[in-house]
């Protein structure tokens, strides 16, 4: 029993506080702050940041839904939106949140419908950086995983690119999850990629298209596929002659935006998909958005590994580590 859903959860937590302190700075003022990357220590207070808190407000929303029935868009909708509002609110919300999400979070404090409240024009990593549980949590059809996943990210982020990063995200964490080869994962994530190109999930996205400026539901969705298959050719290029010591986002993007968030936690865990704790500190030793791209990286480091991934005295003082093992509990049996 690896434990799937435990380690993903930890490893994403772990990444999100170790790339915390990093965030904002560049290679070299890392390194000149925290000395050489391969030995990067977890702060000694472990916090962590918007990234996993609204993994978890994710958690607590699906966990509700999926408790009172079976999934649907108006289901999932309702405790999500609480769970989000909820994190607005919360006092702990001051580890440097997105804007995207802040804005769409006050609005749907307010009790606009969330068609009204998503920002449309953002594709920013607030949405996929949080997508981890819909990989994780069992006895989800195919159709209801992606509606889910794209739905969760329509509250806030409502970009075709936001919405299918998020697909692919929960995608990629399901297929680690599952036991799939790290070396054929790309590969299965273009399929999916061409696959689901131009399926819009109307059940669950309703009218969403509309606010968009295409002229279709299927043109509309097919944009957002389309900048994710560029990253993912970006990606391969860059696994064909990887480059550990260089900083992974002058390959794949700075992880500001889904698509390259997505792009640059793979390619932290892929360059070193055996030893998890170097993936999360090459993830931290970043320009750019590092906790984002290091809770990523440990996503998925976490789904493959299970939770032996990560060292013990890390695990023992990571944020809100309770509630992560709950989940994983929960979802691991
Ligand atoms: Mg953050």
């Amino acid at each position: 029993m690896k434990r799937a859903a435990t380690g993903s959860l930890l490893g994403l937590a772990l990444g999100d506080a170790l790339g915390y302190p990093t965030e904002f700075d560049d290679v070299p003022s890392i390194l000149a702050k925290c000395g050489p990357w391969r030995e990067m220590e977890l702060p000694k207070r472990a916090l962590i940041t918007d990234d996993t808190q609204m993994t978890l407000a994710l958690a607590r929303g699906l966990r509700t839904a999926m408790d009172r029935g079976l999934l649907g868009p108006k289901r999932f909708e309702r405790p999500l939106r609480e769970e989000f509002v909820d994190w607005y609110q919360s006092p702990e919300n001051n580890r440097a949140p997105g804007n995207t999400c802040l804005q769409a979070c006050y609005l749907l404090m307010g009790g606009k419908p969330w068609e009204q409240a998503s920002q449309v024009h953002s594709k920013g990593c607030g949405a996929n950086m949080r997508v981890a549980p819909i990989g994780l949590v069992p006895g989800l059809s195919d159709e209801q995983r992606a509606g889910v996943a794209q739905l969760q990210s329509a509250l806030t982020h409502g970009h075709p690119t936001a919405l299918a990063a998020s697909d692919l995200t929960a995608h990629a964490v399901r297929l680690l999850a599952e036991g799939v080869e790290p070396t054929g994962l790309v590969g299965l994530l273009r399929s999916y990629a061409y696959e689901n190109r131009e399926t819009y999930h109307e059940r669950w996205l309703g009218e969403l298209w509309k606010r968009g400026g295409a002229a279709t539901p299927g043109a509309f969705i097919a944009q957002g596929w389309d900048e994710c298959l560029d990253v993912l050719e970006r990606l391969k290029d860059a696994l064909r002659s990887p480059s550990p010591e260089t900083d992974p986002c002058l390959a794949t993007g700075a992880g500001w935006i889904a698509e390259e968030a997505l792009a640059t936690g793979l390619l932290c865990f892929l360059m070193f998909v055996d030893e998890p704790v170097t993936a999360l500190r090459r993830a931290a030793c970043t320009s750019g958005d590092s906790d984002s791209i290091a809770c990523l990286a440990g996503a998925f480091a976490g789904a493959h590994l299970g939770a032996a991934a990560w060292p013990a005295e890390w695990t023992a003082r990571i944020e809100h580590g309770d509630e992560l093992r709950a989940f994983g509990t929960l979802w691991d049996s």
